[in-house]
């Protein structure tokens, strides 16, 4: 039977997130990819999604899915799964795709593996690759029956483009449980930030420690504004309450992959690489010549980062200028 790989497809302000498109494109390329999209601007963007590997779309066009999306997304995508029975759920690690995924695995007796960042399916079934820690690569397996459900590391894939692919589209014709509806958003707040989105920055300038206080901090944001770029940060200075959990980089963190990656007092622990070794140039300054990042390093500049970051701002200005 040819294996079939479904995608729940995110939609912020009335459009798909990349997050959700980059896994659609990897599911075309594993079989026949079919998306759900839920939620009021579904049948809109349910047409597009051929272009970006989707075979089928099943739409939902109910604005339940608005105000919290985990409730009614478990209810609707467990009753389908009962229906069609798909080889697999691909789903990019989001904030609440994370949570769909572990109730569809808990109320479905559903088998899944976090952290993807490939996989496979052969004549000798799925194959995933997981990274353990920072050295470690573990492929893992399901062993109970279709379906499972896979959450893939941000950036794992990119978007591909089907141009001329059309997608069939069925309407789910289904109606949410009040149970499902119980939990009202009440306020958003949105954080305010003027660069780029950390996840899709090109150049990434990231703290540690050896900042020495979190004050010096400010030195790590000139220059990832001047760079066009977005700060980022280690667990140990989130930690000690410097910054938000929002600039955390690591393995509990978040994964970044620019093109450019300073790490400014940074020792470079295998949690810390976790996020950012699929970095494209990496950059260190650290005033130990045996700090690990230097192994991880394209270029490495020994020496006190509180003085070196500064004078690097000032004189990208005067070039730039
Ligand atoms: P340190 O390890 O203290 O390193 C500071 C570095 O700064 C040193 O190398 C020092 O030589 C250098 N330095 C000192 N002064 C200066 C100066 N003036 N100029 C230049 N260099 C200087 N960490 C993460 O980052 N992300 C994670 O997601 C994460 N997840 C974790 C999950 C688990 C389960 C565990 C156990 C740990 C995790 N950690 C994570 C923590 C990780 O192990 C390290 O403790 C952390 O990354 C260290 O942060 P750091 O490099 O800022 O600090």
């Amino acid at each position: 039977m040819a294996n079939t790989i479904w995608v729940l497809v995110e939609l912020e302000g009335g459009a798909p997130v990349r997050s959700s498109l980059e896994v659609l494109g990897k599911a075309a390329r594993l079989g026949r990819a079919e998306a759900i999209v839920l939620g009021s601007g579904a049948a809109e963007v349910a047409p597009t999604l051929g272009e970006y590997g989707a075979e089928k779309v099943y739409v939902h066009a109910d604005a339940a899915y608005d105000q919290y999306l985990t409730l009614p997304a478990v209810e609707t995508v467990s009753k389908l799964f009962a229906e069609h029975q798909p080889t697999l759920l691909l789903l990019p690690t989001t904030y609440d795709l994370r949570d769909i995924a572990a109730r569809l695995s808990m109320r479905n007796g559903m088998g899944l593996i976090t952290d993807a960042t490939d996989l496979t399916i052969g004549d000798d079934g799925l194959k995933v690759t997981v990274p353990w820690g920072g050295e470690t690569v573990v492929t893992a397996t399901l062993t109970q029956q279709r379906p499972g459900i896979v959450l893939t590391r941000p950036k794992a894939f990119s978007v591909e483009q089907y141009a001329g692919r059309t997608a069939e589209i069925e309407n789910i014709n289904t109606t949410i449980s009040a149970e499902s509806q119980t939990i009202r958003v009440i306020e958003t707040v949105e954080v305010k930030s003027e660069g780029p989105a950390l996840e899709d920055a090109a150049v990434v300038v990231s703290g540690g420690r050896g900042l020495g206080k979190a004050e010096n901090f400010h030195y790590v944001e000139e220059l990832a504004e001047i760079l066009g770029g977005a700060p980022g940060a280690t667990r140990a200075i989130v930690d000690a309450g410097w910054l938000p959990y929002s600039y955390q980089i690591g393995q509990t963190g978040k994964t970044v992959k620019p093109t450019l990656y300073i790490a400014a007092g940074i020792s470079g622990a295998i949690q810390h690489l976790a996020g950012m070794k699929g970095s494209k140039y990496i950059i260190a300054i650290n005033k130990d010549e045996h700090a690990p990042i230097f192994a991880n390093a394209d270029l490495g500049v020994i020496g006190d980062a509180v003085s070196i970051l500064p004078q690097l701002s000032t004189e990208i200005k005067r070039r730039k200028a």
